[in-house]
């Protein structure tokens, strides 16, 4: 018997009861099923126990459990964007979670446009000013904003964030309710709605929900714990 259908289980119901504390209305709440380094059969455990958007962060391991899986499923991009890899990533990702600068989404909209296609784009906030992340710095972010927004190709779903790796979900609070003030500060002052935000792991993602995460993404609270690191992406938490 696999994990994986209790543990979805087990954190569905800890996302509801955290948007009832929150008084949110748990539906407007996505949970992206992390499947990075786990295989085909178990994003297959995982479909059969009724989950349906899933995120993957490297796009060679992405592609070959797409090409297996043939359902309708919902694929999220999370890791970091190599602008080479743009056209082959359109296609088989309707949403991208990491766009860390305006030259990337000027190029991810030409490419949208030249394909037909119409992606929905998070874009990352380097919020600790981390070397090993990539992501907006928030002053920058008001610089380019109204040149992001103007991309006729894209749609701009609203912001996402990596904090820094903390020992204790509280710690990413702060980090969580200062992407939601800077999200609701961009949109008032552009006059753009960013509907979403792209913030909450495994260790964290209760209080992510608290903060107004509309998508969280996790991975080993579902999948269990994974075999090998990711290089690169999640800089020293990988
Ligand atoms: C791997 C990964 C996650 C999921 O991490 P877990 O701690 O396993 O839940 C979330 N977001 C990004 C960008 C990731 O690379």
């Amino acid at each position: 018997m696999s994990h994986i259908p209790f543990q979805l289980r087990e954190v569905q119901r800890r996302i509801s009861s955290a948007a009832e504390k929150a008084k949110r209305d748990p539906s407007t709440i996505t949970l992206i099923a992390v499947s990075k380094t786990f295989s085909t059969e178990d994003v297959q455990r995982a479909i059969d126990a009724g989950q349906s958007c899933f995120g993957e962060s490297r796009f060679q391991e992405a592609a070959l459990k797409i090409a297996d899986l043939r359902s309708s499923i919902d694929w999220h991009f999370i890791g970091r964007v190599q602008r080479n890899k743009v056209r082959k990533i359109l296609p088989l990702f309707p949403t991208i979670h990491a766009i860390d600068s305006l030259k990337l989404s000027e190029y991810v909209n030409s490419i949208a446009k030249e394909c037909g296609f119409a992606p929905k784009l998070f874009l990352q906030v380097d919020q600790a000013n981390e070397e090993t992340k990539g992501g907006f710095q928030p002053d920058e972010l008001y610089r380019v904003f109204g040149d992001l927004a103007a991309l006729s190709h894209i749609s701009i779903a609203g912001l996402m964030t990596i904090p820094p790796a903390a020992e204790h979900s509280e710690d990413s609070r702060c980090w969580f309710a200062d992407l939601r003030r800077l999200r609701d500060d961009l949109s008032q002052k552009f006059s753009i709605p960013l509907p979403h935000l792209s913030m909450g792991m495994s260790g964290d993602y209760e209080v992510a929900i608290e903060e107004g995460a509309t998508h969280v993404r996790v991975g080993s609270s579902i999948f269990g714990k994974r075999a090998y690191h990711v290089e690169g992406e999640l800089g020293s938490i990988a």
